[in-house]
């Protein structure tokens, strides 16, 4: 065959545009990226990939690996997040997708079947902290979002969540940990309150699964602990797989069923599977499944351990830099900074400006906004480190950017909305502050982009995201919404 492009230049072109990429290696990035360090498993993995590469993972029976793998993998997290027989799971393409699933199976039970079967709305409770993937499946699955105000270090009270049980509540959700600030959410209290009144309780523990196995001094929130339905698990996060892996483990195997979809009414082979997806790769799994037989429990105790020697010797470092502050007490290997509002204001240094400037030194650390909670309590400004076991290999450079890019930008006050509406073209602000109810048409939305300077953000992120940050700040959430749908729509929209 004649090609019309011949492989090696392809290849190329890819090489190139890779380069663009932010460094998924070497530690630059303490978000997105989860870095063991061992080149050895990023060569396993990609010969697992390469190994099952025309596998369809949609029929496990036709593709018995498939199976064998996946049985594997769920009998390794089973063991290491304390379930016994009666725990149940699958692999999954992700985070989200573990959530999601969690969420539908959790829906589907509280609805029931048959005479018991029951109507009307059924609600999502979990502390405003999180993770976003439940408010997509809240929106997915038609269930109504109940968000309850967490404190200023990102920590909810369990009575704050009991209080709001109901018969309408099909499903609890809380953290170990959160996201965001790390933060611990209380697990056991609110999964003995959750058993007691018959509602699901899933810990959402994509971040944290494969790693505070081995943390020390952590409260209980496996299924060592009553009342826990379900737990949600990264493969692709500290298990050290290529993205596309993550495990949702289940209590009772009655309760997982409801996890399936099912349908032999159609004139095609009969649909019976447990994730969202209809044919999809192995390569993730297989990968998955690899690494976990390569490393073990002890290689990945031992890759934990370099987590945690390089989270606290992070900690001290920001929490020797004036004008900075760790929000909360982070379980696990992930850190919220916050402006320290207790020094005078002139010694202060913005989390935001602290991002931006650390960039400079060659660091991509993740900036995340301020949240006015429905108590009217403001979560403020931060910016997030997720350590990994090759944080250590940088940890004296990192060390000295992070004091080096705060004394750079000390007493730098944080961009106020106001500062961030004001910039905006006076037409622009006109529109955006118009009651006018009417959604933004494609154009209009690209317009606002373009005044702000974010239309054609293809060449990457803008240099400083203090400025973007605030204005998203400053912005009705439903109107920063469409903005951001129309600037990563417009990414993918052919040029010619
Ligand atoms: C990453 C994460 C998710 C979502 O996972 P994806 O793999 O990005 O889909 C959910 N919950 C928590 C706590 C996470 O850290």
């Amino acid at each position: 065959m004649n090609f019309d492009h011949e492989p090696a230049d392809i290849l190329k072109r890819l090489g190139e545009l890779r380069r663009a990429d932010a460094p998924t290696h070497g530690g630059r990035v303490l978000s997105y990226v989860y870095d063991s360090g061992l080149a050895e498993l990023d060569e396993l993995a990609a010969s697992a990939i390469r190994a099952v590469q025309p596998v369809n993972g949609l029929d496990p029976t036709t593709f018995t690996s498939v199976a064998v793998m996946e049985r594997e993998v769920i009998e390794f997290a089973r063991n290491l997040l304390g379930g016994d027989a009666d725990v149940v799971g699958t692999v999954t393409t992700g985070g989200t997708e573990s959530c999601l699933l969690a969420v539908k199976t959790a829906r589907d039970v509280w609805r029931g079947t048959g005479s018991s079967a029951r109507a009307g709305t059924p609600r999502l409770l979990a502390p405003v902290t999180v993770h976003a993937a439940f408010q997509k499946a809240a929106h997915y699955f038609g269930l109504e979002l109940d968000l309850v105000p967490v404190g200023l270090d990102g920590v909810v009270a369990a009575k704050d969540v009991i209080a709001r049980f109901g018969d309408d509540v099909a499903i609890v959700v809380v953290s170990a940990p959160s996201y965001a600030h790390a933060a611990m959410d209380p697990v056991v209290e609110v999964a003995a309150a959750a058993a007691e009144h018959g509602i699901a309780c899933h810990v959402d523990a994509c971040i944290g699964g494969w790693v505070l196995p081995f943390w020390e001094g952590v409260e209980p929130w496996n299924f060592t602990v009553p009342g826990v339905t379900s737990i949600s698990a990264d493969l692709h996060k500290f298990g050290y797989a290529p993205k596309g892996a993550s495990v949702l483990l289940q209590r009772d195997r009655d309760r997982q069923r409801a996890q399936y979809f099912a349908t032999t009414r159609w004139p095609g082979y009969p649909i019976v599977n447990p994730t969202i997806l209809g044919s999809k790769s192995a390569g993730p799994l297989a990968a998955a499944w690899a690494i976990i037989q390569a490393l073990g429990t002890s290689g990945l105790a031992e890759l934990s351990e370099s987590c945690a020697r390089s989270t606290r010797a992070l900690r001290d470092v920001i929490d020797g830099i004036e004008g900075l502050r760790v929000v909360g007490d982070p379980v696990g290997p992930l850190l919220a900074v916050a402006s320290d509002e207790v020094v005078a204001a002139d010694r202060r240094v913005d989390a935001h400006h602290w991002a931006d400037q650390t960039r400079e030194h060659g660091f991509l650390l993740q900036l995340q906004p301020s949240l006015v909670q429905s108590d009217g309590t403001i979560l403020p400004a931060t910016t997030h480190l997720t350590i990994t076991p090759v944080t250590e290999s940088v940890l004296d450079e990192l060390s000295t950017a992070l004091r080096s890019a705060a004394d750079e930008v000390r007493g730098i006050p944080a961009v106020s909305a106001e500062v961030a509406l004001a910039a905006l073209p006076a037409e622009v602000g006109a529109a955006l502050s118009a009651p006018d109810a009417r959604p933004l048409s494609s154009e209009q939305a690209a317009q606002v982009l373009a005044a702000i300077g974010l239309a054609g953000a293809s060449d990457g992120l803008p240099e400083r995201m203090a400025p973007l940050l605030a204005l998203i700040g400053a912005l009705p959430a439903p109107l920063t919404e469409r903005l951001l749908t129309e600037l990563l729509a417009r990414l993918v929209e052919p040029t010619s």
